[in-house]
């Protein structure tokens, strides 16, 4: 029998997130992308969490977004300046001063983030023209990953909570944003990080029981976890060759 979820955080009822969250304020919306992929992936996936954690934020599932009412509203908007963080060569990077308060022209940023691996984004990239068009941002992350449950395939690629506070956190320095709970988003992917590591362990312990009187099965010992290559996700160093399908416009 399944267990019961959370269908707002996804994960199962009773160790649902959502009474530790306190939506945090911002005068940045952030409009987050999700590949259907990775929409299925509810529990791993850190995008929802952190869309939870973010007040003025909106959360989308999709590959083709330039049919998308919601997308396209923001995008059309004069009051809005919508821009995709994406690192590529060409991103203004907010971490050296690339990109300032005076760029916006006293319009709102809405910053459109691709919650998908470089694989799964080449989807988004070929269906979404009207994404590859909007300016490029990026930061600078001021740490590494601290993911120890995905292995993360570099130091620098971070789960969607890490790279939005590091993205929080150069908004905040370049005086576009104000980041009010820094500890929140870490302090989440920490917990989840410790749940996830206590289920492996139990996991293993009851496996070894199952199988300690059957010493010579090879299945005793659990499988090392599958190393992440495969799953780099975008939030990672600059690229100088952009993963679409089609190149950038
Ligand atoms: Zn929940």
């Amino acid at each position: 029998m399944s267990r019961p979820m959370c269908y707002r955080c996804f994960w199962p009822q009773p160790l649902c997130w959502c009474g530790s969250i306190t939506p945090m304020p911002s005068r940045t919306k952030f409009v987050f992308l999700l590949h259907p992929e990775e929409f299925k992936r509810a529990k791993a996936a850190t995008g929802r969490l952190t869309h939870l954690c973010l007040a003025d934020s909106e959360l989308y599932s999709g590959t083709a977004f330039d049919d998308h009412p919601a997308v396209q509203a923001l995008i059309n908007d004069p009051a809005n300046f919508p821009v995709l963080l994406y690192p590529t060569r060409d991103a203004r990077d907010l971490s050296k001063g690339e990109f300032t308060p005076a760029d916006t022209g006293g319009r709102r940023l809405v910053v459109f983030l691709l919650d998908a691996t470089w694989h799964l984004v080449r989807h988004i990239w070929r269906d979404s023209p009207s994404l590859r068009r909007l300016p490029r941002i990026m930061f600078s992350a001021a740490a590494p990953s601290r993911y120890v449950i995905k292995h993360q395939p570099e130091a620098a690629c971070l789960s969607t909570l890490e790279a939005t506070h590091e993205l929080l956190l150069a908004l905040d320095r370049s005086g576009l944003d104000h980041y009010a709970m820094p500890d929140q988003l870490l302090g989440l992917f920490q917990r989840m990080q410790d749940v996830q590591l206590a289920f492996a362990a139990e996991s293993a312990r009851l496996g070894r029981q199952r199988h300690a009187p059957r010493k010579k099965s090879p299945r005793c010992t659990p499988p090392p976890p599958k190393p992440g290559a495969k799953r780099r996700r975008i939030f990672g160093p600059p690229t100088t060759t952009p993963p679409p399908a089609h190149p950038p416009t």
